[in-house]
């Protein structure tokens, strides 16, 4: 087994939880005795690519704020009507086309539907 903190190869390990995961820890790292900070920063390492392997799905394309707006033109609508079609707030909608902020899955889910556009890349 490894240590999840320090990766060396030791029998030596108790598992410790933090942030609802569960990792396994050396003696030398449980008596320095690793800030949280740490091992929430291991944790969330950990947890991405389970999590990317879990959806199985494309990423977002990069130039995703231009499908969105070019979409939203050709359709003639404005913030505030695609804002109550979506139930979604105005400014949530701009930041997006702006590239401010990523969409999240279901504001995605809501733009390609309505748009009629596709957000992700093939996979
Ligand atoms: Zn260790």
């Amino acid at each position: 087994m490894q240590c999840n903190v320090c990766s060396k190869e030791t029998a030596d390990l108790v598992a410790m939880r933090s942030e609802g995961e569960t990792l396994m820890v050396c003696s030398s790292c449980r008596q320095s005795s690793v800030p949280l900070k740490k091992m929430e920063a291991i944790v969330s390492k950990v947890q991405k690519p389970e999590q990317l392997d879990l959806t199985g799905k494309g990423m977002l394309k990069e130039n995703y704020n231009q499908i969105i707006q070019q979409a939203r033109q050709k359709q003639n609508l404005t913030f505030e009507q695609l804002s109550k079609k979506l139930f979604e707030k105005e400014s949530t909608l701009k930041k997006v086309e702006s590239g401010a902020i990523k969409p999240e899955d279901k504001l995605i889910e809501k733009l390609e539907k309505n748009l009629n556009i596709s957000l992700k890349e093939a996979e």
